[in-house]
């Protein structure tokens, strides 16, 4: 009943990414749209069909088609501190273009219709509803260049859709806590994406924590997290990304 719900919502919500009136050309593939036509031309559109969680690994969400094994041979090897992990694209074609454009061009009006994306895919991964969701924070680098947080726009807008909790400020980016003023600002960079903290305000005791981010690479980063929310002694910890990289 609460999946039916949920997923008409985001069926409903899924259309504000098919019905902006804003852009002339199709983002992806940059042909001319028509008036009142979508950010994707119905071509590009059709291209995006979320992952089938069951062709995946629930813990890593690589491709795995044993039906048997729904944990695959690495990750049952590797101790996790997921109950599971998903993703709703790969990260190729429309979807990667989508998050780029979220995340280096300014695009943030398209985080909406994005959660709806993700919404579905929580629908079809059948997860218990999180009472808490939070995002993956960026880097104080990236929040000034950027002026604001792709995944956090993508937590915010599935927050309202599924009605539920949401901490934007529950992890932060332990570099914050001690000087880097040595290191180059690549390094930086790269040492932010990869170093959380569980701030002493939020509570996460005994909740079932849904862990928002737009990309997952080699999922180091949802690990990172999952690591600094394990602090606060959650009762289970779920991660969700707009896309994937397959290996
Ligand atoms: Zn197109
Ligand atoms: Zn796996």
């Amino acid at each position: 009943m609460l999946y039916k719900r949920l997923k008409n919502l985001a069926k409903n919500l899924h259309n504000s990414l098919t019905h902006f009136v804003y852009p002339a050309h199709c983002l992806y593939c940059h042909n001319f749209l028509p008036p009142a036509a979508p950010v994707l031309c119905h071509s590009c559109a059709s291209e995006l069909k979320l992952l089938d969680p069951i062709e995946h690994c629930q813990k890593c969400f690589n491709f795995n088609l044993e039906a048997n094994h729904p944990i695959c041979h690495e990750c049952l090897q590797r101790p996790s501190l997921f109950n599971k992990v998903g993703a709703a694209f790969n990260y190729e074609g429309p979807a990667a273009e989508l998050v780029k454009q979220l995340k280096y061009y300014n695009q943030s009006y398209l985080a909406q219709g994005m959660a709806a994306f993700l919404v579905l895919q929580f629908d079809l991964l059948k997860w218990p509803l999180p009472d808490l969701i939070v995002p993956v924070p960026i880097s104080k680098l990236h929040a000034i260049e950027r002026g604001y947080n792709q995944s956090a726009l993508l937590a915010v807008h599935m927050q309202k859709m599924l009605k539920v909790s949401i901490d934007n400020k529950a992890l932060s980016h332990r570099s914050n806590t001690f000087s880097q003023s040595s290191l180059t600002l690549v390094q930086r960079k790269n040492l932010a994406t990869k170093s959380f903290v569980l701030n002493k305000k939020a509570n996460v005791t005994d909740k079932i924590i849904l862990l928002i981010d737009d990309v997952m690479t080699s999922g180091l980063t949802l690990q990172r997290c999952a690591e600094a929310l394990s602090a606060g002694g959650p009762k289970s910890i779920y991660g969700l990304t707009f896309c994937h990289t397959s290996p």
